[in-house]
């Protein structure tokens, strides 16, 4: 092939066609795992309360339940309300086999992960709230598993041996076999049984804890709770969307 004798315009296509990704949203070519239209679509969890990041009217304020008890992880870091196209995506993992939009929700997580973190110390270990095994078996996969493991990836290319090791047993264990969250109400869900978890392995002192969702934060609660009692001395909560209420 005589390179002189191409156009400027077939070298810029070969070179994006070879070094350069598509859009895991939208197929379009571009630099990032998602491209800039298919970011500016997504709903950011602008406006929350600064404690556990839960979608408010006002910015910078506690919300009602924070006010009454406060959370008892240290920082919750959540980039988007579980609305629009999130919560399509993280539907379509969860119930139809749409494990290629992993990638990139865990992307975008990692990427505000990266941000959030550049004034402050990383987490030892990263932990993730498990399914239970017979829903597991069911699914055929457990979803926050496959994306923590795929996020630990994204997080190790920015930070090489600074970033937070992933045991190859998470010590977490759902033990209990609930109802579904999101088929109980919200009182329903608040007074759920709290012993649906167990800790079966040794974790580190500052852990981060992983879920898809968070949405009355009662499992988050529950699982922080049993963390620090096994010997953390620090959770951070890392989740990708939270639930705005019913009367946002
Ligand atoms: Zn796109
Ligand atoms: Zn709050």
């Amino acid at each position: 092939m005589d390179w002189k004798k191409l156009s400027t315009e077939k070298i810029t296509e070969v070179y994006y066609s070879v070094f350069l990704n598509q859009c895991y949203l939208c197929n379009t070519k571009c630099k990032n795992t998602v491209c800039q239209a298919c970011l500016e679509g997504l709903p950011l969890n602008v406006i929350h309360c600064h404690r556990c990041k839960r979608p408010t009217h006002h910015t910078n304020m506690l919300c009602g339940s924070c006010q009454t008890t406060s959370p008892t992880y240290q920082r919750c870091i959540a980039p988007y309300r579980f609305e629009g196209i999130i919560k399509t995506l993280i539907h379509s993992i969860k119930f139809h086999q749409g494990t290629h939009y992993i990638r990139p929700l865990t992307y975008l997580l990692s990427e505000h992960l990266i941000e959030s973190y550049a004034a402050e110390s990383w987490p030892d270990q990263i932990l993730y709230v498990p399914s239970h095994p017979s829903r597991i078996k069911e699914r055929g996969f457990c979803q926050t598993n496959t994306m923590s493991n795929q996020l630990a990836k994204n997080l190790k290319r920015h930070l090489g041996e600074k970033c937070p090791t992933i045991p190859k047993h998470n010590p977490l264990k759902k033990v209990k076999n609930t109802q579904a969250q999101h088929s109980l109400s919200r009182k329903e869900r608040l007074t759920s049984p709290q012993s649906s978890y167990e800790i079966n392995a040794p974790i580190s002192k500052h852990v981060a804890l992983f879920d898809d969702v968070m949405t009355t934060g009662s499992t988050i609660e529950n699982c922080t709770t049993l963390l620090l009692k096994a010997g953390a001395e620090r959770v951070d909560v890392w989740v990708i969307a939270r639930t705005p209420d019913k009367a946002h």
